[in-house]
């Protein structure tokens, strides 16, 4: 069986994280997540992260850089990040998502991350520090 990626977004501007809080399904509900979703057939996963958040958050981003390492989703589904670049528009919950925040580093472990994706958010905020 090929697994599908979920891409999330490591979504950075002037210094800051964003974070998006999840509104479905109910297990998910209420925890935060580096915006993103599931590619589709032979779409890059770059393609798909442009893609989810102009549907998600009418915005767009320019993806950077993959950071090292996949983390497993449910069966038959890996999470994989790139940190992304804000390129226009002001990020708005248009599905998926119920509330938004911009996290400087100091700020980012006050919001409850899905558990799947604290590596990559700590992964993201050394380099935010770094930048
Ligand atoms: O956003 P979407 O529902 O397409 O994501 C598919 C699954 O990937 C979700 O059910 C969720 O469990 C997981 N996911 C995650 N972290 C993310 C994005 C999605 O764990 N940043």
């Amino acid at each position: 069986m090929s697994v599908r990626v979920v891409v999330g977004g490591a979504v950075f501007d002037r210094g800051r994280l964003l974070a998006a809080r999840r509104s479905a399904p109910p297990e998910l509900a209420g925890r935060w997540e580096l915006p993103g979703g599931k590619t589709e057939p032979g779409e890059t996963p770059q393609a798909a992260l442009v893609r989810e958040l102009r549907e998600e958050l009418g915005v767009e981003v320019e993806p950077l850089e993959p950071l090292p390492g996949e983390w497993p989703l449910k069966p038959g589904y890996v999470l994989r990040v790139w940190t992304a670049a804000l390129r226009s528009g002001e990020p708005r919950p248009l599905q998926d998502h119920d509330e938004l925040r911009w996290l400087p580093p100091d700020r980012v472990d006050e919001v409850d991350w899905l558990d799947e994706d604290r590596p990559a958010v700590a992964e993201a905020v050394r380099r935010l520090r770094a930048a």
